[in-house]
């Protein structure tokens, strides 16, 4: 692996070798990721102070932050130890007081000479009706005066480290950062206006008024888009890299999809036919695929997922299929097995529950390849679990799963296509930023006949009312679901809540008529209240959020959501999404404990308002920022330090196309430009994208 570029190395070297950094202040910044002197520089200001001086603080409005030339007057030191140590000043129309604690009287002598001239600035506030300013930030003398900027920048800060620090680490910073060759495609660089990054970065660090410090100002957006390209440099690198390694040639002949598409009630969707069509593309290709299904709860995917196994097995391949939970895996080995029969296609399922003799078994039919298609947990990806011709690998449900994890799913079959299917629509930019290595297809049409869910908010204290109405719809053959809520961090405590919930239903709906399932249950148990519901002999369950994703009983048509407030905005809809599967009209009742807060409400309100899940989608990126709505640490994605994918999204799909169209024309990266990347890259602290580019 070639080496980091030397004229990178100044920025690479710790903030302890600047100037005015000690240890201590060194340590503090490493609290906030402030490590080399890079990290400092692309640490922006997030706000200003408007330091232009007026001759007066006459006619300010109150506590302002002011910068004024005075006349130094009389020093009034405290009566007291410890009291406040008055100097009284003149401005050009009024007479106010500096104050001081804890300031030794010789320097206060020697920085605020009586009758001297000084020009000073900080916040003014009133104390019986006295203005007055305390500490001021700045005391310069006229000689001095140009060295105050006008607009001073604000950072963002930690414990034991002053704006004052921070100002000075930055100049000190900015003077080692070299000029680095332009890694921007130039047409975009002067479409944009945008500056050089050397420049860019010293001017985002002189921000001339409040509107240099938006996103949208020439610096920051260029800045941003350095972070954004590097990260879409490294997915696209990875896109090749997987793209290079061979593939199969998968063209089934279609016996199979007619089979089962002859025995469905319903016919596909254009939409499924749409994904449908381009997953069949991909697998006909010699490259690899690697394509995520989005598709919003009950659009349709498992049949998408079920007819592209079946290409697979037609062309005398296997499948498999992974789901995050047992209870999902059995459920879609449930709902596929009648199909597969129908197909006479092998089907097996295997999870973690999978042991001994049986699991032998299991793995010697699936390296005979006597086995079609497997359907299971994260076990179908343990080591000894090889298969006789693997073409098709689909992750359900995935969306905890990040780039990295994708990148070992890839390595597992050799050659074998991947098919990500996702139910949690996710806004534009973040699916670039934490998909941009696949290739996308959306389910954006529902099957025909739903009818929409009725949202209801309820305060916890009409529960009586909620039980009472649930009664009367279980006499009427319908069957509800009762999450229980997430009532602190431990396990422990949720399931005491749901524990007493489901006592509290039995007794109130009779112990025949409510289940209960969590996750802490015995396997066994929890497979068997599941089959009980499914079966209509329980008509509610109680339970926790394990059924969040993915769980399929179309006859359940109520979903009661305890302390719904205390949910995040996309788990309310993946458990709101399990209702509304019949064709019976379904409600969903929002429990919730008053007083509801402003955000709680924001959610609630906008659940009740909409089941269009990438509206949804918008609200909670809005509401909570990107780093938390995809899960950053696991994702893959990094934590930009400039780029704000709420508001930059347009960047961020130009950033993707930039960086495939670069890796099209340079995929060494070896051209000019190719080179300025490299550079990015390694500024930027792509390390995955780096081992990319040296093995390939
Ligand atoms: P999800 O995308 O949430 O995984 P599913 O695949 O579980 O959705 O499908 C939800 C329900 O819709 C299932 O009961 C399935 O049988 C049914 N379904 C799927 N496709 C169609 C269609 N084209 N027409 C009617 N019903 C369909
Ligand atoms: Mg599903």
């Amino acid at each position: 692996m070639s080496g980091r570029p030397e004229r990178l190395w100044p920025l690479f070297a710790e903030i302890q070798s600047l100037d005015g950094i000690g240890p201590k202040t060194a340590q503090a910044l490493a609290q906030t990721g402030i490590e080399a002197i890079r990290d400092l520089l692309f640490t922006l200001p997030y706000s200003g102070i408007d330091r232009r001086p007026r001759d007066t603080i006459r006619g300010a409005d109150l506590p302002a932050t002011l910068t004024v030339p005075v006349v130094v007057g009389q020093h009034r030191p405290p009566r007291k130890r410890g009291g406040a140590y008055r100097i009284e000043v003149d401005d050009a129309a009024m007479r106010f007081q500096i104050v001081y604690f804890h300031a030794r009287p010789e320097y206060l002598m020697r920085l605020l000479p009586p009758g001297s001239r000084r020009l000073v600035s900080g916040r003014v506030e009133l104390f019986d009706n006295v203005p007055q300013m305390t500490h001021p930030d700045h005391v310069l003398d006229s000689a001095d005066a140009g060295s105050m900027p006008e607009f001073e920048p604000v950072y963002p800060l930690t414990a034991g480290v002053t704006q004052k620090i921070m100002t000075k680490a930055v100049a000190h910073a900015l003077a080692k950062a070299p000029d680095l060759a332009e890694w921007i495609d130039p047409a975009l660089v002067a479409k944009e206006g945008w500056p050089g990054w050397r420049d860019a970065l010293s001017a985002a660090h002189a921000p001339d008024h409040t509107g240099n410090l938006a996103p949208t100002d020439v610096n920051r957006a260029r800045l941003a888009y350095d972070e954004l390209l590097a990260h879409q440099l490294t997915l696209a690198l990875a896109r090749r890299a997987r793209r290079t390694r061979p593939g199969k040639i998968t063209q089934g002949d279609g016996r199979l999809r007619t089979i089962v598409r002859g025995a469905l009630e319903f016919s596909p969707t254009g939409a499924q036919l749409r994904a449908l069509d381009e997953i069949t593309a991909d697998m006909a290709c010699p490259e690899r695929m690697n394509r995520l299904l989005q598709g919003d709860v009950g659009s349709g995917k498992t049949l998408v997922a079920l007819l592209a196994l079946l290409n697979a097995v037609e062309a005398g391949g296997q499948g498999v299929m992974m789901a995050p939970t047992e209870i999902l895996a059995r459920q879609h080995y449930d709902g596929l097995a009648p199909m597969a029969q129908t197909a006479g296609v092998a089907l097996e399922l295997l999870t973690g529950r999978d042991k001994g003799a049986e699991r032998v078994r299991k793995l010697a039919a699936l390296t005979a390849g006597e086995i079609d298609i497997l359907v299971g947990t994260h076990a179908v990806f343990q080591d000894d679990v090889v298969f006789a011709d693997l073409r098709l690998a689909i992750v359900d449900e995935q969306h905890r799963f990040g780039v990295r994890q994708r990148m070992e799913l890839g390595r597992k079959g050799e050659g074998a296509d991947v098919l990500v299917m996702t139910a949690t629509p996710i806004p534009r930019s973040l699916a670039l930023a934490q998909y941009g290595d696949m290739d996308v297809s959306v389910l954006d049409e529902k099957p025909p006949g739903r009818q929409p869910v009725q949202t209801a908010l309820i305060s916890e204290e009409r529960m009586t009312e909620v039980v009472d109405h649930l009664r009367r719809a279980i006499l009427e053959g319908r069957q509800a679901y009762w999450v229980c809520p997430l009532v602190e961090e431990s396990e422990t405590s949720d399931l005491a809540a749901a524990e007493a919930r489901y006592a509290h239903l039995r007794a109130a709906l009779g112990e025949d008529a409510v289940g209960l399932v969590h996750g802490q249950m015995p396997p066994a148990d929890k497979d068997a209240a599941m089959a009980r519901f499914n079966a209509g002999k329980t008509a509610l369950l109680v339970a926790t959020t394990v059924i969040e994703v993915g769980v399929n009983v179309p006859n359940a048509s109520i979903m009661v959501i305890e302390r719904a407030e205390a949910f995040g905005l996309a788990q309310l809809h993946q458990l709101r999404g399990r209702v509304g599967r019949g064709t019976a009209a379904s409600t969903c009742v929002l429990l919730y404990r008053p007083p509801l807060g402003e955000a709680g409400m924001r959610r609630l309100t906008t659940l009740r308002e909409t089941e269009d899940g990438f509206r949804i989608a918008e609200v909670d990126l809005e509401m909570r920022g990107a780093g938390d709505v995809i899960g950053v640490a696991q994702s893959g994605v990094p934590r930009f330090r400039i780029a704000d994918l709420e508001r930059q999204a347009g960047l961020m799909a130009t950033a993707q196309s930039d960086a495939r169209r670069l890796l099209e024309f340079d995929p060494e990266l070896k051209t000019e430009r190719g080179r300025a990347a490299r550079t990015l890259l390694w500024l930027m602290r792509q390390d995955e994208a780096i081992r990319l580019i040296s093995v390939g």
